[in-house]
């Protein structure tokens, strides 16, 4: 199986079948509950799917399987996309907003991170260095920008910020918070890592389009539980157009960018064999 492009599912889309729900007339799924074998376990289940008539996987992160570790479910996944030769990874999931002005049911499409996450280990290999420069693609942000302002014309889509990646799963305190945006934090959430580094380890390209599911604690006052929860059922169909209009803009026109040069062969490996 030779497959270029990959979409990871997060939480906005977790409540349709993606993407056959979305029943787009440029998409023909091929198969649906592939599972893989990779040294790190057995893969969640993935699907197969045409975009235009160029193959594409994807598989979610959230909600397949308990007891499976956020870290190994990442390991297992990255290795099929290794495997199946992708070089463009698009992601989604729901975040909470630092800034009163952005508000539940705004798009983000983060440039840049803070990993406050445990799981800085987790990696394919020890072969390569990775340089976190520009860690999101910027063409692919650009392809998610575009394709967020075609699905939803007039939504705010702020395509530019600082997503946090706290381990969870409970959410944050109000000091954490408070501490969170003294450090210029635009989001917090707890998807991004360790998919970055992996997406950078195989040599593809990252990035990813958020929906503002709640204020951070502290932000606004009390946030409501009822938005955060009729978002995560209102929007799933409008995020997964979104990922389907910016994968199409992307494989029409990729855009020229340095992610596959971010890593390097590393030279602790080297010195020590
Ligand atoms: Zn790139």
């Amino acid at each position: 199986m030779h497959c270029a492009y990959a979409i990871i599912g997060g939480s906005s889309t977790c409540s349709i079948r993606f993407p056959a729900d979305l029943h787009d007339a440029a998409v023909k799924v091929l198969e649906e509950n592939r599972i893989f074998n990779t040294p790190f376990g057995e893969s969640p289940p993935f699907t197969l799917f045409e975009l235009d008539r160029e193959p594409v996987i994807t598989c979610r992160m959230h909600g397949w399987r308990s007891g499976v570790p956020r870290g190994r479910a990442s390991q297992q996944i990255f290795w099929v996309m290794k495997e199946a030769g992708v070089h463009t990874i698009l992601a989604e999931g729901g975040v909470g907003s630092l800034r009163e002005d952005l508000n539940p049911g705004d798009l983000v499409i983060p440039h840049d991170y803070i990993d406050l996450s445990l799981r800085k280990d987790v990696s394919l290999s020890d072969d390569y260095l990775l340089i976190m420069r520009d860690p999101l693609c910027p063409p692919l942000r650009a392809a998610l920008i575009a394709g967020a302002e075609q699905v939803v014309p007039g939504r705010k889509v702020l395509g530019e910020a600082v997503y946090a990646v706290t381990e969870g799963r409970h959410f944050e305190s109000r000091s954490e918070i408070r501490l969170f945006s003294q450090w210029q934090i635009t989001v917090v959430g707890q998807s991004l890592a360790p998919e970055v580094y992996l997406a950078r380890e195989i040599g593809a390209c990252y990035a990813g389009v958020y929906l503002v599911v709640n204020y951070a604690e502290g932000t606004a006052g009390d946030w409501s539980h009822d938005v955060l929860h009729n978002l995560f059922y209102s929007e799933a169909q409008t995020m997964g157009q979104i990922l389907i209009c910016a994968l199409r803009n992307r494989i029409h026109s990729p855009g020229d960018c340095s992610c596959a040069s971010l890593r390097k062969p590393s030279l602790i490996k080297k010195h020590l064999s």
